[in-house]
């Protein structure tokens, strides 16, 4: 497996951006959870937006809206863990499905991908043939 330039000082950049990254993901999950001042929350743990609201439909609207942002939170954070964990692994900067380098530009751009280009776009007509199925 050939090296895609990463020396230690490189890894290391990667590393304290990933762990920033991580921060504003999970400040965003707490701004989402408790922002606005709301401390009244579901059996989910999510705000009640019916207090700000007596239409039911706005209240499910926000809630939806609540959850998506919720999901790609998760999904942000499940990433930049990865990342680190791979980092700590000595495979960051290599594609996980062809373990081929992960192009240098690309992990600048995105320091939580996973996937090389090309392998991230077969991945994403994948999900959204099986999403496309329900
Ligand atoms: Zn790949």
């Amino acid at each position: 497996m050939s090296s895609p330039g990463l020396d230690a000082a490189a890894l290391e950049q990667f590393r304290r951006l990933l762990l920033e990254m991580k921060r504003a993901a999970a400040d965003a999950v707490d701004a989402r959870l408790h922002g606005r001042g709301e401390d009244r929350h579901d059996e989910a743990g999510l705000p009640l937006h019916k207090e700000e609201t007596d239409d039911d439909a706005a209240a499910e609207t926000q809630r939806q809206a609540d959850v998506a942002h919720l999901a790609r939170s998760a999904t942000a954070l499940h990433e930049i863990e990865s990342a680190l964990a791979r980092i700590d692994e000595g495979e960051y900067g290599h594609c996980v499905d062809c373990e081929e380098p992960i192009d240098l530009r690309r992990l600048q751009a995105q320091p939580a991908a996973l996937r090389c280009a090309r392998c991230q776009g077969l991945f994403e007509t994948l999900k959204s043939r099986a999403g496309a199925r329900g």
